[in-house]
């Protein structure tokens, strides 16, 4: 096997990983830092597909602490505090960082400012943006400067393993599969930043990009460490509806659209969302799904089983010009977003849950950092459309520096635990030795039973039914094999081990989603459709072991502010 060394090794080219991978290098440059990614570097995770922006609290009459109540109260008062005050105040760091020295343009006003437009569930217009197509100026400028300063890079590495040293006290490396040549490589190293980017695709519409199958929380949870807030999917409202075997199926249509004044039709031409909600289509994205799929259920639909998106009366010229992206995306599958209907769907989009860790990013594992979508706590319950690579950005740079102070005095490499490396090697190449017989069928029941019984409307009798199901297919999975073809770009058997983790993190979900018995942000169970006591609000938390899982919750520690209080009272009276 071939066996490489790094002090500091990043699992993910997205935001989360090319900062934590620019900041530790920019700390220490003496350090070897090396990036390892199951695509290409600038070309693979959801960070370059971030449509809308970015949310940073800049402008006059906006402030940190505004942005900072408006993340706690649509967490629906989950979020771990601390981190979320990290995130918006952060924030503001990041996003000079990235204009000033990664050399990101953004739009602007007339009057040089940074054009700041509507986002849904805010109270105030701070999403920064590049047009509709942010992600690709940032991830660009982002892999420009990596390659700049002659990080190494292993593309085409798939991780499959996190391993600790041999004593058990610390991480002492990862193991991959090179997907060139299908080959098991170890990489030790002195610390591990995870930033695979969570990725919700284990449901039936699901917006992130195809790479991203919960690698990072699978292998989390098979490490030992406990993952929080794990029932909490957020599925963005309008995911278009392109047909059944198309690929743009899910995509997502941005929030931007609601957020200037478009608005959703149902079958019978009713703008539904109006008797739903007072703040309508700019309501958050849960209130907005749990509507859209109200009307799917009640068989209120368009042709193809949807709802309208209508952005016409805004006038085609303005819409073309403001949502240029958009209305190219649509037209590439033979819509007219300016100036006709397209039909949407709610589709899978971020999960809020994942690996618990704190404000430097440290997780329970020493020499283990994580940041981005793989980490649980900064959003809570929900996700403010622009929090998103906000949270990567700002929490993967935090990354990078504290990895580098922590390798400093990590003494050396430790000396990996060679049976595990030897059973997980054995674990990833079993489906190769057993015939192959097509997994396809075994990836469709997993979407249909998430979406149906694990999706925006849930209750007990549905997720108990999935937790049995998802472990009879988890079984079904260790029976089905890959056999009879190459290793090299064997992406079938790559499949096998996208769906295993899929499932792996499912089990995660729905066990969390029933046991929590009340209703939260993007977590509903019509059982119980009331939201729980805020003051007494707690987390849950899953770990998972001997191949069962224990279930928990623990208390939100109000650090900063307690339900019905603000941080805004304390700034108008200051
Ligand atoms: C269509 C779309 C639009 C979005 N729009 C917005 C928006 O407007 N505003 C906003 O705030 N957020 C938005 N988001 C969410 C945002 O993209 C994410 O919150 C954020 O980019 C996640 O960053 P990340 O670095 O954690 O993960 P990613 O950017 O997804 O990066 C993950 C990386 O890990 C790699 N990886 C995965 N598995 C492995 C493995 N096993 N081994 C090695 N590497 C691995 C991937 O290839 C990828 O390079 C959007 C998401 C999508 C899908």
């Amino acid at each position: 096997m071939i066996e490489r060394t790094t002090d500091v090794l990043v699992l993910g080219s997205g935001g989360a990983g090319l900062f934590a991978a620019l900041h530790a290098f920019d700390a220490s440059p003496s350090l070897s830092v090396t990036v390892a990614v199951k695509g290409l570097l600038g070309k693979c995770g959801c960070t370059r597909m971030v449509q809308g922006g970015y949310n940073v609290a800049l402008a006059a009459g906006d402030s940190i602490e505004r942005h900072f109540m408006d993340t706690i109260e649509g967490g629906k008062w989950l979020p771990d505090q601390d981190l979320a005050w990290r995130l918006v105040t952060g924030a503001v760091e990041r996003i000079h960082e990235l204009e000033n020295e990664l050399g990101c343009f953004f739009d602007r006003n007339p009057d040089g400012t940074l054009h700041q437009k509507a986002f849904a569930g805010q109270t105030f217009d701070r999403t920064v943006h590049k047009g509709d197509l942010t992600g690709i100026e940032i991830i660009n400028r982002l892999a420009e400067q990596t390659w700049a300063r002659g990080i190494a890079r292993l593309e085409e590495h798939r991780a499959v393993a996190l391993i600790p040293a041999r004593d058990g006290g610390r991480l002492a490396g990862v193991l991959f599969i090179d997907m060139r040549s299908g080959e098991p490589v170890f990489v030790r190293a002195r610390a591990v930043v995870l930033a695979t980017g969570g990725g919700p695709t284990m449901y039936r519409y699901h917006t992130p990009s195809g790479d991203k199958s919960c690698d990072g929380l699978a292998m989390a949870l098979r490490l030992g460490l406990t993952l929080r807030d794990m029932e909490m999917v957020q599925f963005h409202p309008t995911g278009l509806l392109a047909g059944s075997g198309t690929r743009m199926t899910g995509t997502v249509l941005e929030e931007g659209l609601r957020g200037s004044g478009g608005y959703l039709l149902n079958g019978a031409g009713e703008r539904f969302m109006a008797r739903l909600d007072p703040r309508g289509e700019r309501a958050t994205r849960d209130v907005v799904s749990r509507g859209i799929f109200a009307e799917m259920r009640a068989g209120r639909t368009t042709p193809n089983g949807g709802v309208h998106i209508s952005m016409g009366h805004l006038g085609a010229a303005n819409v073309r010009r403001q949502f240029k992206g958009m209305v190219e995306r649509c037209a590439d599958c033979g819509f007219d977003l300016a100036a006709g209907l397209v039909e949407v769907v709610p589709t899978a989009h971020y999960m809020m849950g994942g690996v618990e860790f704190d404000t430097g990013c440290r997780t329970a594992v020493a020499g283990l950092f994580a940041a981005g979508e793989d980490t649980g706590g900064v959003h809570g319950a929900n996700r403010l459309g622009g929090n998103g690579v906000a949270n990567s950005t700002v929490f993967g740079g935090i990354a990078g520096d504290e990895v580098a102070a922590y390798v400093a005095h990590a003494g050396a490499t430790p000396e990996p635990d060679r049976a595990l490396v030897a059973a997980e090697i054995a674990r990833c190449e079993a489906p190769l030795a057993r015939m192959g017989n097509g997994i396809e069928p075994l990836r469709e029941r997993l979407q249909a039973l998430m979406w149906d019984d694990v999706g925006i409307l849930r209750d007990r009798a549905g997720l108990a039914r999935a937790v049995g199901e998802l472990d009879t297919l988890h079984e079904e999975l260790g029976q089905f094999g890959v056999a009879g073809s190459d290793r090299a770009f064997n992406l079938t058997w790559h499949d096998w081990l996208n769906l295993d983790n899929l499932l792996l993190v499912s089990r995660a979900i729905a066990r969390a989603a029933l046991a929590r018995e009340d209703s939260r942000g993007a977590h509903f169970r019509e059982d119980f459709p009331q939201t729980g006591e805020l003051a007494t609000s707690a987390f849950t938390r899953i770990a998972y072991a001997d191949g069962g899982f224990t279930t928990g919750f623990a208390p939100v520690a109000f650090t900063r502010v307690a339900p019905g209080t603000s941080l805004l009272d304390a700034q108008r009276s200051a």
